[in-house]
């Protein structure tokens, strides 16, 4: 699986999004209005594999890998997100697997690429009841 998983990293990496040539320009309002038409109109809305080309199907079920291996993917796939301008929203304290499989969900949610800014994904409902991130929903704590 270690040769798997090894072959995977790299395809991830090869997943990043090209920085474009962008010599240090300013965001336009032009760019601006582009990106925000982009995120209210829905049908601009595809998944990060249509984006990145990564398929959920390429990566192993959780019980085939071993936590290393699984914090190892997790992390490729965090860089993978900042090179999109997004980031998960995941607390510290979640297990390995369970981040695991949060993380390559990921692949599956429609995201809006932003030129600028950054998009979060965030797992939690507001509700703990019924919240994706179980007994690690942050809701909990306001209780
Ligand atoms: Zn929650």
């Amino acid at each position: 699986m270690d040769t798997y998983v090894k072959h995977l990293i790299e395809d991830i990496r090869s997943a990043h999004r090209a920085k474009e040539e962008e010599p240090n320009r300013e965001e336009t309002f032009e760019d601006h209005i582009r990106d925000v038409e982009r995120f209210i109109s829905g049908d601009a809305e595809h998944t990060l594999t249509y984006h990145c080309g990564l398929k959920y199907e390429a990566f192993p079920p959780a019980d085939r890998l071993n936590d290393d291996q699984m914090t190892t993917i997790s992390k490729a796939l965090d860089d993978l997100l900042e090179s999109w301008n997004a980031h998960a929203d995941i607390p510290e304290e979640v297990p390995a697997k369970m981040r695991y499989q949060l993380m390559v969900s990921l692949l599956n949610t429609p995201f809006t690429f932003m030129s600028y800014g950054n998009t979060g994904f965030d797992y939690c409902t507001g509700d703990p009841e019924g919240c994706e991130l179980g007994k690690y929903c942050r809701c909990l704590d306001l209780e």
